[in-house]
């Protein structure tokens, strides 16, 4: 979902947009992810959401002009966070999964795919915000447990594979380590990659 419609290409949101009201949920979910996550915030690079409050009241102008939509991005801190209707797209497509299980792999298979299937949406919401900070401040500004979380060596590779994506937008799509691998979709950061990394202050051991 994240790498065919959150970022999907600008040729598949010119055919979403010859029918708004049947893709109106992709259309959005690829403008708050895509248009507004992406590209109108950090800019300047990983760790800084807008260069100025010029920038930031400019976008805001802009998604004034989206409604109730706009709304949602913004109070999702431009959608840096799960949000609205974003959030449902995000884990609608897994549901199917759980009587799948059920019949598959009995009550104890359905618990173990419910709590796989709740990493995604539950990393979007309380890690992603913290992987767009230098280490440091991150694990200051993180309640105690996230902050825990963070300093592990899982949550550091996350963070860098999260630069990744952003660096890169055709890969490292996954907050859940591996994913990218099973998809072929995993991009191993160069040595340019990791002093930059280092240089925005992510952990790079
Ligand atoms: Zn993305
Ligand atoms: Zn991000």
């Amino acid at each position: 979902m994240h790498q065919h419609v959150s970022d999907a290409p600008n040729k598949t949101v010119k055919g979403w947009e010859r029918f708004p009201r049947l893709f109106r949920y992709l259309i959005r979910t690829r403008f708050s992810h895509h248009v507004v996550h992406h590209r109108r915030t950090f800019k300047q690079d990983h760790i800084t959401q807008f260069r100025s409050e010029a920038e930031r009241e400019a976008l805001d102008l802009e998604l004034a002009t989206h409604g109730a939509h706009g709304e949602i991005i913004r109070r999702s801190n431009y959608a840096v966070r799960l949000h609205g209707s974003g959030s449902l797209v995000f884990v609608a497509p897994l549901l199917p999964a759980i009587p799948l299980a059920a019949m598959l792999l009995g009550s104890a298979g359905v618990v173990g795919v419910c709590l796989t299937l709740a990493l995604p949406p539950l990393f979007s919401q309380f890690i992603h915000p913290y992987l767009h900070m230098p280490h440091e401040r991150a694990v200051r500004e993180a309640p105690s447990i996230t902050a825990w979380l963070l300093k592990r060596t899982y949550f550091r590779a996350m963070a860098r594979n999260h630069y990744m994506h952003h660096r890169y937008v055709a890969s490292n799509f996954n907050l859940v380590l591996g994913a990218d691998h099973l998809r072929r979709r995993y991009r191993a950061p160069s040595a340019a990659d990791l002093a930059e990394m280092q240089r925005l202050g992510l952990r790079i051991d």
